[in-house]
């Protein structure tokens, strides 16, 4: 799954900079956005990364339940406003400053977008509203596959695309 999240919050960076919307930092942003919220999963690609020794990863695992509060709408305007706050410590630009943190909350909104496509769903709005947003396309399937190649077509779609 970590590849198509990364897919597509590529794709997505890739639209905005050819609208020359992108900020420096954006893709790096974005794509760190799209991964992040799966650090509550043993397998996922971030978690894979910092590889945490056993003794750590258990307890995260037992206090963070995948797909729990780092997928709602909530940590996506959390991390948002943490990147929003780095990136004024850093001397941005109030323009850069605001872009980094909406490529943040384009990321993340764009994995749990790409989740709540799976029958496992997201709760976006938990624990406020425990509804929940789910689709056919299971992880590793066909369905994934197929998807997979969607986002490719939609990048060279917004290649081809005449600004
Ligand atoms: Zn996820």
């Amino acid at each position: 799954m970590g590849s198509t999240h990364a897919m597509g919050g590529f794709v997505i960076w890739f639209a905005l900079e050819r609208a020359h919307l992108s900020p420096p930092l954006g893709i790096v942003v974005l794509v760190i956005g799209s991964l992040l919220p799966d650090i509550d999963h043993p397998h996922g690609t971030l978690r894979q990364v910092m590889d945490l020794p056993k003794f750590l990863a258990q307890p995260v695992n037992e206090i963070l339940p995948h797909r729990g509060p780092t997928h709602t709408i909530w940590a996506g305007i959390s991390f948002s406003l943490l990147t929003i706050g780095l990136a004024a410590w850093a001397g941005n630009s109030l323009l850069v400053t605001l872009g980094t943190g909406l490529a943040m909350l384009i990321g993340y909104g764009s994995h749990l977008v790409l989740d709540s496509l799976n029958p496992s769903g997201v709760k976006w709005l938990s624990p406020w509203k425990d509804s929940k947003l789910h689709g056919p396309i299971r992880t590793g399937s066909r369905g994934e596959e197929f998807f997979f190649y969607g986002l490719i077509v939609a990048f060279i779609l917004a290649a081809l695309w005449q600004y």
